[in-house]
């Protein structure tokens, strides 16, 4: 038997309840955007590096031949689809499998490719035959740690020898055991408990710790210590890794309490531009108008796929049953469906099984569904003071410049206090908002 402290330590994962206007939890975000993406995020930035040592040489591969992996390990990388490193990759994976090995800090959205690199890092650094705890990654929930133990498995496939742990709440071990499996991946509070507490894992002999999303990791309120007690306990010579998608002040600063004398990489993430989109609004006194007016365009102009967006989940409700009344196949998207419910909607969006996506604010970041040509505000973004969130209007309809197709936005608006914002969100973006009236809708295609 086992005593279950660290339940009290580790917080509930599982979607809460939550409000419309309130910014849908980072950890729940991130694990959407792994659960929908299925290959790299496109960028044309180039990284930014700042080394330890200057003076080194600062290597960059084009191939994973270059990088000399195990040959198990090449396989893993050539069964996953990949045929050469991505742009984070190739700096960061020739730093992580440096002898001797190097501390790394990374930043670059997500699907750039962190994920993976990190895993064959640690792939390469375990010794087979040692039949101990040898790599530790922490990420901020179950579910995300889970989805990185599944990539280390895929990547791991070729190489039976080398076995993966999970330290989750709700794994219990029996009491005074050792673990034998060299790579443990878990959550913040169960891995300190089994490294210092329970010591079914002796931090003495760790090589390599990672520590991924940071940024989601510090919003939870006791992951920050709990992180830092576990870096405390490993050998100085322990190679330490951070990665996180964002790399705000209070990220920083926890990085480098976790990494000493860290090498630095970023890739910034790339500009959203309104250029290729036309924008319009259409002028209306109420919500059942904006449905009329909407309807309007449907009749008007070939809509292949399109996004609507709404305020609260009850308008996105009654919004997707009146958009089917009309016959329309419509999915809807909110704040109260899980993760996993989430991620099966908007695949089959994706694959066109629906043609219309009705969603809160819940989606429109991170999510691209390249197909969709028509994006409709039904209601504008606004913050929480209903003043306009220019931030989220530009990730719903902006395309990132070098990639983007020509575009489609409609604002509808239904009030002075919505046309102000409109108003306000076309100064702050200085493109004109074309009006429409859609009695009269040639002048759209
Ligand atoms: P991140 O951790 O930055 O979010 P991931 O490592 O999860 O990024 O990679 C994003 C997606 O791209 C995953 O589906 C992954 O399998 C894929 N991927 C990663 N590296 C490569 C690569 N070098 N070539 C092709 N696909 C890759």
């Amino acid at each position: 038997e086992e005593s279950s402290t660290a339940a009290k330590t580790e917080p509930e994962a599982t979607a809460k309840t939550k409000e419309d206007d309130e910014p849908d939890d980072k950890a729940a975000q991130s694990l959407l955007n792994k659960l929908i993406r299925s290959n790299l995020v496109n960028t044309t930035n180039q990284v930014e590096v700042l080394q330890r040592d200057p003076n080194s040489p600062l290597y960059s591969v084009k191939s994973f031949e270059e990088l000399r992996l195990k040959p198990q390990l090449l396989q893993g990388v050539y069964a996953l689809g990949f045929n050469r490193p991505s742009k984070i990759q190739e700096t960061a994976l020739p730093m992580m499998l440096a002898e001797p090995p190097q501390n790394l800090i990374a930043q670059s959205q997500s699907g750039t490719g962190k994920t993976a690199a990190f895993v064959l890092a640690m792939l390469s650094h375990v010794d087979p035959n040692g039949k101990f705890p040898q790599c530790l990654c922490v990420s901020p929930t179950y579910e995300l740690a889970l989805q990185t133990g599944k990539v280390i498995e895929q990547m791991g496939k070729h190489y039976p020898e080398v076995q993966l742990v999970y330290a989750i709440r709700g794994n219990k071990l029996q009491r005074g055991m050792k673990l034998q499996e060299q790579i443990v991946i878990g959550t913040p509070g169960t891995m300190l408990d089994w490294c210092l507490k329970f010591k079914f894992i002796d931090p003495k002999k760790i090589k390599v710790f990672v520590l991924d999303e940071a940024d989601v990791m510090i919003a939870t309120q006791g992951h920050q210590d709990q992180s830092i007690r576990i870096q405390r306990a490993l050998p100085k010579n322990c190679q330490m890794l951070l990665f996180s998608a964002t790399f705000e002040e209070s990220v920083w600063n926890f990085a480098k309490r976790i990494v000493p004398d860290p090498n630095i990489i970023k890739l910034k993430r790339e500009e959203e531009t309104l250029d290729t989109i036309k924008q319009y609004y259409v002028q209306c006194n109420s919500k059942e108008e904006k449905f009329q007016a909407l309807c309007n365009i449907y009749g008007a102009i070939t809509i292949a796929q399109a996004m609507i967006f709404c305020h609260t989940r009850r308008t996105a409700g009654w919004l997707a049953g009146e958009l089917s009344r009309e016959g329309h196949q419509v999915a809807l998207l909110s704040g109260e469906m899980q993760v996993e419910q989430r991620a099966a909607v908007i695949d089959r969006f994706r694959e066109g099984k629906e043609k219309v996506l009705v969603t809160t604010n819940v989606c429109a970041r991170g999510i691209d569904v390249e197909q969709v040509s028509v994006v409709i505000n039904f209601d504008l973004p606004v913050d929480k003071d209903g003043s306009p969130d220019n931030e989220t209007y530009l990730h719903r309809i902006g395309r990132t410049g070098r990639f983007g197709k020509r575009g489609l936005a409609i604002n509808m608006v239904d009030s002075k206090f919505s046309m102000n914002v409109l108003h306000r969100i076309q100064e702050h973006f200085n493109k004109k908002i074309e009006k429409l009236d859609t009695d009269d809708l040639d002048e759209i295609e």
